[in-house]
C-alpha cells in the first residue's frame, strides 16, 4: 500500500484551461482585468496566500471600472465559478477521474495537498469526490497559511498519515512548487510536465498528462 498524495490544479483537475475559458465568458476588458489582478499581487506581501482569490481581482476590477457594487462582485464571481466548474466538471468526466481514484484507493491512501483558498478548492475538489470518499485529508495553503513549494504543507501531510517520507509518492505538475520539496524531505514523485519542458533530467518520473498517470505509478505501486 503506498500514500499518495496529488496537487490539484493541473495534476488531477485540467484548472489552467478551466480559468482561461471561464474568463473569456466574462466579456472582461482584460487589459483593465490584468491591472487590476497585478495591483491585487503587488499590493500584498509576497507569497501570500490571497494572491490567488479571484474575488479580490473582480473587486479591484469593478473599482478600476467604475461599476463596484457587492452585487456586481457577486455576479461576477459566481458567473467565474459556475464557468470554471462546468468546465472542470467535464474535463473529469471526459477522462475518467472517477475510475481512475477508485481503483487506486482500492489498495492506497490518497490525499490532496493544493495552493490556492479554502473556498475555490473545495468547489473543484466536491466535483472529484463530494462524498469524501477517496481522500484522507484535503491540506490547502489557506489553512496552512503558507504556499507550495514552503515545506509545511507536505509535513502536514506526514503527520497526518503518521508515516515516513519514502511512503509516499507525490504527483504534481509544478517541478518548483511539487517535486522539489517533495524531493528535498524524501518522497517518491511523479512530475505531470504538462508544458514539456526538457529542464531536470534526475532521477524523476516525468509524464505529459493525466492519462498516463495509471502506468507510471505502477513502477512505484
Ligand atoms: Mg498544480
Amino acid at each position: 500500500m503506498a500514500r499518495i498524495l496529488f496537487d490539484l490544479d493541473d495534476t488531477l483537475l485540467a484548472s489552467e484551461d478551466g480559468y482561461n475559458e471561464a474568463y473569456s465568458q466574462l466579456n472582461l476588458d482584460f487589459s483593465i482585468f490584468n491591472t487590476a489582478k497585478k495591483h491585487v499581487k503587488t499590493s500584498l506581501p509576497a507569497g501570500a496566500v490571497q494572491s490567488h482569490n479571484r474575488w479580490l481581482y473582480f473587486k479591484k476590477y469593478l473599482e478600476l471600472t467604475k461599476s463596484y457594487s457587492p452585487e456586481n462582485l457577486i455576479s461576477l464571481s459566481t458567473k467565474y465559478e459556475s464557468k470554471l466548474l462546468d468546465y472542470l466538471s467535464k474535463d473529469w468526466s471526459n477522462k475518467k477521474g472517477h475510475d481512475l481514484l477508485k481503483k487506486l484507493k482500492k489498495k492506497n491512501s490518497l490525499a490532496i495537498l493544493t495552493n490556492e483558498n479554502l473556498r475555490l478548492q473545495i468547489l473543484k475538489i466536491n466535483l472529484v469526490d463530494p462524498k469524501n470518499e477517496f481522500f484522507d485529508f484535503t491540506i490547502t495553503s489557506e489553512e496552512v497559511g503558507v504556499e507550495k513549494p514552503n515545506l509545511r504543507g507536505f509535513q502536514m501531510a506526514l503527520e497526518n498519515w503518521n508515516c515516513s517520507a519514502e511512503d509516499v509518492i507525490m504527483i504534481g505538475d509544478s517541478y518548483e512548487n511539487d517535486i522539489l520539496p517533495a524531493k528535498s524531505l524524501g518522497f517518491k514523485s511523479i512530475w505531470i510536465n504538462l508544458k514539456n519542458s526538457s529542464d531536470h533530467h534526475d532521477q524523476l518520473i516525468k509524464i505529459s498528462g493525466f492519462n498516463e498517470l495509471e502506468k507510471a505509478l505502477e513502477s512505484y505501486l
